[in-house]
């Protein structure tokens, strides 16, 4: 595996940088493929190497340990295609960032659905993934296809309601790459623009600025995970560099020196207090690499 046989390879690559936590040690491998042929090759590649892999695309949900990661990376980032198809549809690269996708198509033709997307960080692929999303509506909802790199090679999944979920999908295995998706929008009679600079302004005003995973924890059926974790008085809550946030109990940011175990620590004490105070088990919307 030290020989990973691509150009765009490359040994002992830092990750805190890649990640909007700005934690992680290096990983062993990092790939950079640049094209769809390239990131199919990599993939293929990687199923053949023992040990550890996984998908990185803008990093904004992901907490990786700084001890490093001991297995291969693969980047989703150059995948940047953005192509109008006609009658509202556009294929859009997992590597877009998800901003530029609202920015450059939805709010240029005024496309229904702005709310559920403003101010979410990262890119197009993992908004895929995550079924990233907000009260507003979520990614998947508006697509029409995904492409997927699996086993056997680039899979085009026809999007159905039953596929995904909150904050889920199934379409994607863990380890499995997304490529891209054709999105099918609709012309509003809203204006989309003053939707978008209305959700800006209240994140603006709402959360905490700084480096974070947003919502560190799904809001579980019913509830707000935000609110139980306030009721437990944890909001301030500090371990080495890393605080429960006293704006809003389901952030915990990194305020600069934190180490993935302080952050880890303050994830388990929510959980643990949400657990015997309310019977509520709160589930991880961050994806914990260790
Ligand atoms: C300030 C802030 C606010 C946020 N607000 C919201 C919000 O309102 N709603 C919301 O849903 N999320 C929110 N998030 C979380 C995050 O932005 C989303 O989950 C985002 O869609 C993740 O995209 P990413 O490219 O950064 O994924 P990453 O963090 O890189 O990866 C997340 C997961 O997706 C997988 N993945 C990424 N790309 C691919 C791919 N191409 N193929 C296969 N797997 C892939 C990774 O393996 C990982 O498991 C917020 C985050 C921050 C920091």
């Amino acid at each position: 595996m030290d020989n990973a046989p691509f150009e765009f390879a490359k040994l002992d690559y830092p990750l805190a940088g890649c990640t909007l936590y700005n934690i992680g040690g290096p990983a062993k491998v990092a790939l950079l493929p640049r094209t769809e042929s390239e990131v199919n090759e990599a993939y293929q590649w990687m199923l053949a190497q023992p040990g550890k892999k996984l998908i990185l695309g803008g990093g904004s949900n992901v907490l990786i340990n700084d001890a490093g990661y001991d297995g291969i990376v693969l980047f989703t980032t150059e995948l940047l295609r953005m192509d109008d198809l006609g009658e509202d549809r556009y294929y859009v690269g997992s590597g877009r960032e998800l901003d530029d996708m609202v920015q450059q198509i939805m709010l240029k033709h005024n496309y229904e659905g702005v709310g559920g997307f403003t101010g979410i960080p990262g890119s197009v692929g993992g908004a895929i993934y995550m079924n990233a999303g907000t009260v507003k509506g979520s990614t998947c909802e508006w697509m029409a296809s995904v492409d997927v790199v699996k086993p056997g090679g680039v899979v085009t999944v026809p999007m159905t309601s039953d596929l995904y979920s909150y904050r889920g999908q199934t379409f994607c295995a863990p380890g499995d790459v997304i490529l891209g998706g054709t999105f099918q929008f609709t012309p509003s009679e809203t204006d989309q623009q003053a939707i978008y600079n209305h959700y800006k302004q209240r994140r603006r005003e709402k959360q905490p600025q700084g480096y974070c995973c947003g919502s560190v924890f799904k809001n579980p059926e019913g509830g707000h995970a935000g609110h139980l974790i306030e009721s437990c008085g944890l909001k301030g809550t500090r371990r080495g560099g890393a605080i429960i946030s006293p704006m809003h109990a389901n952030f915990i940011m990194n305020e600069g020196e934190a180490t993935f175990q302080d952050v880890v620590d303050l994830i388990g004490l929510a959980k643990e207090r949400v657990a015997s105070q309310h019977g509520v088990q709160l589930e991880e919307e961050v994806r914990i690499i260790a």
